[in-house]
Formats: structure tokens, sequence, C-alpha cells
């Protein structure tokens, strides 16, 4: 019952109250034990049994205020201190400010305040759980936002995976003209033979997460990963219900309940960014490529060019540039029409490209000229690789119907450092009369610029 706002102001009246009823009840019933009437019922005697009714009542008090009271301050005092740490771990986003250990309080007491104290350790834990998953998903978040290219996005999705979700390795892959390839991978040791395998074949088919659990005796140590997955989760990456890719998660025990709810938001976050990913990098695609040959277009190539040039001057490295020309390209259009001059285009473009190495850089420079930008390539390179070149397409062919068609090209190159040549543009001059040079002499030729 309540009387005052106060709980030890309440059991200080009650207290007191019952000792002053001691005190009333206690001169009767010292009658009965048989003191005498005389004594029991003066005034002196009952005022004396009051006084100490009420006395004890007061002590009373004091020591249950001062064994509780002190308790319950203690408890209050943790309290505080704890909703502190936790309210500096929101501000500061550093997790170490609360950990268990550093905010739980501890459990002495196996009682009500006990109690207390337990109750609030697990809404403190609970508490720091949330906030936990909080901070990981705004840290998702502002990664998400911030990269473009898939490549870095896989990569950083990986790592966070792997932070807060419990991902000791895993891989992402994306759908890309109709194939999946490998966005980026974590601690996998092949990372395409998961890309290939049947869980990530079924999860894309079903578009349902596969869980595989391994066994204890299933011995696969340093199969898959460097450490022995316990299990694994193949998710499907999916936005406003296309399917985009799949990411591999494994760990080498089981993902927690909490683990799995945090992956499971990370995804949906990475099904937004993988979707604008993978159309940011066809725009590029469709800004840098020439959509009938598949190679750069001019502009692009050119770009690159200016760079490679830059570089070229800087480091005073040799940069060598080949400027190709189909033989009588015409005279193909006239004999078997533009959609069969159009598939021999490509395919020369196809042969060039695979004659090239990694790092050249081969543009469509005009109608059926092309121009290939050899990083590091002296007049004698250039010869050699326009010679393979020529040769590869003189060996080509292109079918239509039951006619076969050839061509030949015409080469000419230029290379850096050249007396005459201060800008990729004399460069690319030099190349273009070398080309010419070819043509005079017959065609089906390579000539270097000197
Ligand atoms: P040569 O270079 O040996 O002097 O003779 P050529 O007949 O190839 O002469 P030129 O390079 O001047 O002719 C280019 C021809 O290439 C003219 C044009 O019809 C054709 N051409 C250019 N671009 C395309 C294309 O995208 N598709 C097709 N089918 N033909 C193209
Ligand atoms: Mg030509
Ligand atoms: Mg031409």
């Amino acid at each position: 019952m309540r009387i005052t706002r106060k709980v030890f102001h309440d059991l200080a009246i009650w207290q007191v109250f019952f000792g002053l009823c001691i005190g009333v009840v206690f001169p009767p019933f010292v009658m009965l034990l048989g003191v005498p009437r005389a004594i029991a019922l003066t005034p002196l005697f009952f005022t004396a049994c009051l006084v100490a009714g009420a006395l004890a009542g007061l002590v009373n008090y004091t020591i249950s205020h001062r064994v509780v009271g002190a308790r319950l301050a203690l408890l209050a005092a943790r309290m505080t201190q704890v909703g502190d740490s936790l309210e500096s771990m929101t501000k500061s986003g550093d997790l170490s400010e609360c950990t268990p250990a550093q905010c739980s309080i501890v459990v002495d007491s196996e009682d009500e305040i006990g109690e207390s104290s337990l109750a609030f350790n697990r809404l403190v834990n609970a508490l720091s759980t949330s906030m936990r998953n909080l901070l990981a998903v705004r840290s998702f978040s502002e990664m998400l936002t911030s990269q473009l290219e898939i490549g870095s996005l896989a990569e950083e999705a990986l790592r966070q995976f792997s932070e807060h979700g419990g991902a000791a390795a895993g891989l992402i892959l994306y759908e890309t003209e109709g194939e999946l390839k490998v966005a980026a991978s974590r601690g996998l040791r092949d990372p395409q033979s998961v890309a290939v395998s049947r869980h990530v074949a079924a999860a894309v088919r079903t578009r349902q997460r596969q869980m595989i659990t391994i066994p204890d005796d299933v011995h696969i140590e340093g199969v898959l990963a460097d450490f022995r997955p316990g299990e694994v989760l193949v998710l499907p990456i999916v936005y406003k219900s296309v399917s985009l890719g799949v990411a591999v998660l494994a760990t080498a025990g089981t993902f927690t309940v909490d683990q799995r709810g945090l992956i499971d938001l990370f995804l949906q976050g990475l099904g937004l960014a993988l979707n604008n990913a993978i159309a940011h990098d066809r725009l590029q695609h469709l800004a840098a490529v020439d959509p009938l040959t598949g190679i750069y277009n001019r502009r692009f190539g050119l770009g690159r060019l200016h760079e490679e040039f830059g570089r070229a001057v800087r480091a005073a490295a040799p940069l060598g540039v080949l400027m190709l020309d189909i033989d009588h390209f015409k005279a193909v259009n006239d004999t078997y029409g533009h959609l069969v001059g159009d598939r021999v285009l490509k395919s020369i473009c196809a042969i060039t490209r695979s004659a090239l190495r990694e790092g050249d850089v081969l543009l469509r420079y005009g109608g059926e000229e092309l121009l290939a930008i050899l990083p590091a390539a002296s007049a004698d390179d250039l010869r050699q690789v326009g010679e393979r070149v020529r040769r590869a397409v003189e060996d080509s062919a292109v079918s239509d119907g039951d006619k076969t068609v050839r061509v030949t090209l015409s080469a000419g190159g230029a290379s850096f450092p050249n007396p005459g040549v201060e800008h990729e543009d004399e460069l690319i001059r030099l190349a273009d009369e070398a080309m010419y040079r070819a043509k005079d002499s017959g065609r089906n030729r390579v000539e270097i610029a000197r």
C-alpha cells in the first residue's frame, strides 16, 4: 500500500506504526503473563512500551534502509554508468565501449535484487545486440552508396559479411550475358569451381537459398578454403524479382541466428547496389565500345591513347601504334552485300584483338580502319605484331552460304620515342602514312615509320 511518493518513507511509517501497535498491546500481554495490573497499566509503563515500540520501528527502518537502500543505490549507479557507455557507443560507433564484460552488473544476490540485476543484464545484452546490428547495417549502407564498380562493391560486401556476418570465406557472382561471373572472392581456394557447383545453379534456378551443412565425418579440409567449413550458405541476390547473382558464404562452425539476420538485411541492400553497379557497368560499356565490332569506339580509344602517350612521355618508355585498313573492302560490300561486309569486319576485329596482348588497346578508328595501341612496343615489336595480325587475317575466312569470303589488310606502324613525335596525333599521322605506303606497295603488307 502506497502512503507517500517514497518507498523508504512508507517503510518508516509502517515500521514505526507497527512498533507503536506493539507498544499498545504489550501492557495487556504482560498482564496475561502475571504482571500485576497496578504495574502494567500505569501511564509510565504504557508510555515506556509505546516509546520502545516506536524506537524498535525506527531502528528496523534504519537497518533496512542501510542494507537494501545501499544495494539499490549501487545498482542505480551501475545502471547509470552502463547507460552512459551505451549512449556514447551509439554516438561514436565504437563497439568496444560496451562489451558484455564492461556493460553488465555483477549478480551477487540470490533474491529480487539479484533478479533485477539479471534482468538488467539481459536488457543491456538485447540493446547492445540491436545497436551492434544498427551500426553494422549503417556501415554496410554507407559502403553500398560509395561503391559503383561491381568488383570493388563485391569485395567490400564480402569484407562486411566477414566482419559482421561471421563468414570466414565467401564469393559473389553476378550474371552477365547469360552466365555467372566472379565479382569477388575471399578466402576461397578455387572460386571458379564454386561458381559452377550444383548448389549455385540450384540457387539461381529456384531463387531459393541453399544451406549446406557439412557433417563432421566429411573431411574437406583445404579443398574449398584454408579452413574446414561447417556451414555454407548459397544466397540468391535479387532486385525487384530479377535475379542478379549469388553470394556464397562459408563459416567454420554454424552461422548464429543474429548473423543470419544481419546477412539477410545486408543482402537486400546488396541487391539494389549490385543492380546499380551492373547498370553503371553497362553504361560505361555502351559509352566505350563500338556496338558492331565489340572493340573500343574512336572517342574512348583515343582517350586511352592520350593516357598511354602521357605515361610513355613521363616514363620515357616506348609506345607503338598500328593503323590497320582492310584491303578492297568496298569490293566485299559490292560483291556480297553490307551484311556480309559487317560480318567480315567483326571477324577481322576479333582476329586482331586475339593477336594482341591483354594490355594493348584496339579501337575502331573509322569505317574499316582499326588502330592498335601497344604500350612498350618498339618499331621492331610493331613489325612483328603487324605481321602476326596480317597473317592471321590472311589465313582467316568468313563463309556466306556456299561461298567463302577472304580479305587481307594493310598495316602501318609508328613508335615513340621518335624525333618527329611530340604529340599522339603525330604518332597517328606517321602510322597512317606508313599504312598508305603499304597500300601503294601492293597491299597485304606492313610498313613501319622510321
Ligand atoms: P583500300 O582500303 O584497299 O584502298 O580499298 P577499300 O575498298 O577498302 O577502300 P576504303 O578503305 O576507302 O573503303 C572503305 C569501305 O569500307 C567503304 C565502306 O563501304 C566500307 N565500310 C566502312 N565501314 C563499314 C561498315 O561498318 N560495314 C560495312 N559493311 N562496310 C563498311
Ligand atoms: Mg580499306
Ligand atoms: Mg579505309
